[in-house]
């Protein structure tokens, strides 16, 4: 490397360094619009060469502009994002320089031993079945998308049909049983999979988004061949857990395949005291979660784990060119596990972020934001304007304000303006709610006593506005 690039590069670590030093203070939400920001990165495509250094400058006026949204800092509560531990940000700048092609062995041998080691680090983190099969996607919607491709190859391999040679078109109709709660990336899998929207059966759910398990076994008794059922551990808004064990027993008994959706759920596993709140996981056929959520690894970076490796096998690529190598024991080719070919070494941030919390670390981030869940909770306790309107089991809190859905909205928008934390909006039981995610490791108690306050003061202010302050 020349004297020219090695600053250069040492010049955009300190800039990306700047911006995380930045990020417990700067305004959380994103200040610039489209206008702005294409007037700082659009125009023709240049003519000539410009330096590195001019170019990589305007990412640094992006984000000084407020182009970029402070989701890995400390008060983000909205979606479910998740931050960066600065390990799994090391690794992840170590990925890109490496550049790998991680998908087969002999292309990046350091790499695909990390992954294989971190795939074996999760199924034992999580309590799966010993033997079960791992892949790194891109999110939790391509391991959905895996998981069910293995099922969909699984069930109707025992119906006599195999769907990676004959396709779909003329197959034994496959059934798929679904909770009316279910995450939207469930039917957008399903979708690539050949499964429409209306062919899905629908158990109802309860008020909290469980699926209702007492129904599964009326409906599936009803139902003839081939069949998967997908449970969700952790709803998207109210963190509810499905009752896992009783699904996966009821489906068994049909001999029915389990996928279940743990986007960030699935962490309560790694934890000894949550996992009771998943309770039965283990059973389940197939499991689809999210590293970059929960484990605060840097977008992006989904995991599947398949109990039937075979059948993952044989969903994934299961030819092999002339010109890629056989495949060899104890050589781990990711090809095999997850629908893309090339891809970058994103397993990499998950081994450092593992390696280096080890068990009870993982257990402490997980259960720490559970805790600053609690502290919400209680920090609104008996105010009449505040009410949680989901139970609070795990790392979501669902909450309105005032007696209507306008004063909900109101305290969203002055929060979102104000800059001091982040907050989405949601729809739960008819009526509007205010999100709460918490998932990073940087968030701490004083984080959440700010966020509490400036709740206050934003709630105080749209009350007044309304006309209805005490
Ligand atoms: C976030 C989420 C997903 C989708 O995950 P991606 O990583 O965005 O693809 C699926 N299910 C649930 C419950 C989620 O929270």
């Amino acid at each position: 490397m020349n004297h020219d690039e090695r600053a250069f590069l040492t010049h955009a670590a300190a800039q990306a360094m700047n911006y995380l030093d930045s990020l417990s203070e700067r305004h959380v939400g994103a200040t610039a619009g489209a206008d702005d920001l294409m007037k700082l990165l659009g125009g023709p495509l240049p003519g000539a060469s410009t330096a590195p250094l001019e170019t990589i400058g305007l990412l640094a006026r992006a984000a000084a502009e407020g182009g970029v949204v402070a989701s890995s800092g400390p008060r983000y509560f909205g979606y479910v994002v998740g931050g960066t531990l600065p390990v799994a940000v090391a690794a992840d700048w170590i990925a890109t320089a490496w550049d790998q092609n991680a998908g087969i062995f002999d292309l990046g041998p350091a790499v695909a031993t990390a992954e294989h080691v971190a795939a074996g680090w999760l199924v034992d983190l999580f309590g799966l079945p010993a033997g079960t099969t791992v892949g790194f996607p891109t999110g939790c919607a391509m391991a959905h998308m895996t998981a069910l491709a293995a099922a969909r190859h699984h069930v109707l391999a025992r119906a006599g049909w195999d769907v990676e040679r004959f396709g779909l078109q003329t197959a034994p109709t496959l059934n798929i049983v679904v909770g009316a709660q279910r995450h939207l990336t469930v039917d957008l899998a399903l979708r690539y999979l050949g499964f429409g929207t209306e062919q899905l059966h629908v158990v109802p759910a309860d008020a909290e988004g469980r699926l209702q398990a007492g129904e599964l076994e009326g409906l599936l008794a009803g139902l003839d061949g081939p069949t998967i059922v997908i449970a969700q551990a952790g709803d998207v808004n109210s963190g509810a857990i499905d009752p896992i064990a009783e699904i996966c027993e009821v489906a068994h008994r049909h001999d029915a395949w389990v996928h279940v959706d743990g986007a960030f759920g699935l962490w309560a596993a790694a934890s000894p005291k949550l996992r009771h709140l998943v309770a039965g996981v283990e059973r389940a056929d197939s499991w689809a979660t999210d590293a970059h959520k929960w484990l605060n690894v840097p977008y992006d970076c989904g995991l599947v784990f398949v109990a039937h490796p075979q059948a993952h096998q044989s969903a994934m690529l299961h030819t092999r060119a002339d010109y890629l190598p056989p495949g060899t024991p104890g050589e781990r080719d990711s090809i095999e596990w997850v629908p893309e070919l090339s891809r970058r070494a994103r397993s990499l941030p998950v081994w450092a972020a593992l390696r280096s919390l080890g068990r009870s670390g993982v257990a402490e981030m997980i259960e720490g934001c559970c805790d600053h869940a609690q502290r919400f909770v209680r920090a609104f306790d008996g105010e009449p304007q505040v009410e949680i309107v989901n139970e609070v089991v795990l790392n979501q809190v669902l909450v309105r304000f005032g007696d209507d859905d306008a004063i909900t909205r109101g305290v969203i928008a002055r929060l979102q303006a104000g800059g001091e934390c982040w907050f989405g909006e949601t729809v739960w039981g008819g009526r509007v709610a205010m999100r709460v995610s918490i998932t990073s490791w940087r968030t701490t108690a004083q984080d959440m006593d700010r966020t509490i306050a400036a709740i206050r003061v934003a709630l105080d202010e749209t009350l007044r506005a309304a006309g209805k302050a005490n």
